[in-house]
């Protein structure tokens, strides 16, 4: 699989750094026949996930809109979303004619999230131009040829983890979450881990929501992956001192995820 960076800033886009957004894609051997001699490989598998504020426009370097095969989403919050909204606008009000209903698979009520914003008269156009599968606890799905699972995390609001598979290899995505066990589960069975670090330190008084740079270290070292990309840097936080924190606690491999970034996972 491919995994191209396409946003890592919160909780607000910068110039050139969208908020969180990433575009995984690879053909599995779910179908390809890859066994039998002289097989084709099975058509790519395109995913959009999470569709923080810019990064619609970034995917559509990488892809266009109406090919994708899903979009999926960890949680509402706004810098994981909002561009669910102009994407919206793109398959509803623009020249786009993609083939078929994009399926979007988010937690509960993401629809009406939207349509909210959008206004009531939304809410019969969301579901004409996006399929929603709506996540509560753990799933699994089949999206082409790569196998998606998802999980509850720790973020204070509904909000998962997502692992995918292609059948030779798989990556875990921490979604926005505290140190929680359901992570170290669903990234053992992964050898990268994308992983959140939205705490410069950690949160005192308050319930934790997100990892700091020891925290997303513990998690990876939990889980046993190989290699840890590291994402959705608090912005008070030097990228080069949270690189130098995992690296104190976590003996593998360490990627700061940048946007344009592609890596083969
Ligand atoms: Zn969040
Ligand atoms: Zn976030």
């Amino acid at each position: 699989m491919q995994l191209t960076v396409l946003g890592t800033a919160t909780p607000y886009p910068l110039p050139g750094k969208p908020c969180s957004g990433y575009l995984l894609q690879g053909s599995g051997l779910r179908g390809s026949g890859s066994q039998q001699p002289g097989a084709t490989a099975a058509p790519s598998t395109s995913i959009w996930i999470d569709a923080g504020t810019g990064t619609l426009a970034e995917l559509q370097r990488f892809t266009r809109l109406e090919d994708l095969d899903a979009i999926w989403i960890s949680h509402r919050h706004a810098d994981h979303t909002a561009d669910l909204l102009v994407a919206y606008y793109a398959l509803r009000h623009s020249s786009l004619r993609p083939a078929a209903k994009i399926r979007v698979i988010g937690p509960e009520a993401l629809a009406d999230r939207l349509a909210e914003f959008l206004g009531p008269d939304a809410v019969r156009g969301l579901h004409e131009v996006f399929a929603f599968t709506e996540m509560s606890g753990w799933g699994e799905t089949v999206v082409g040829g790569l196998e998606l699972a998802w999980g509850p995390v720790a973020h204070g609001v509904p909000a998962f983890a997502l692992t995918v598979s292609d059948g030779s290899s798989a990556i875990t995505y921490s979604g926005d979450t505290a140190p929680c066990t359901s992570l170290v589960e669903m990234a053992e069975e992964s050898a990268t881990l994308l992983c959140e670090v939205g705490y410069s330190r950690q949160a005192l008084g308050d319930e934790a929501v997100h990892h700091t740079p020891e925290d997303a270290a513990r998690t990876a070292a939990a889980a046993g992956v190989e290699t840890i990309i590291l994402t959705h840097l608090a912005d008070d936080l030097d990228p080069a001192d949270a690189v130098r924190r995992v690296h104190d606690a976590f003996a593998g491999a360490i990627i700061l995820a940048e946007p344009g970034h592609a890596f083969v996972v």
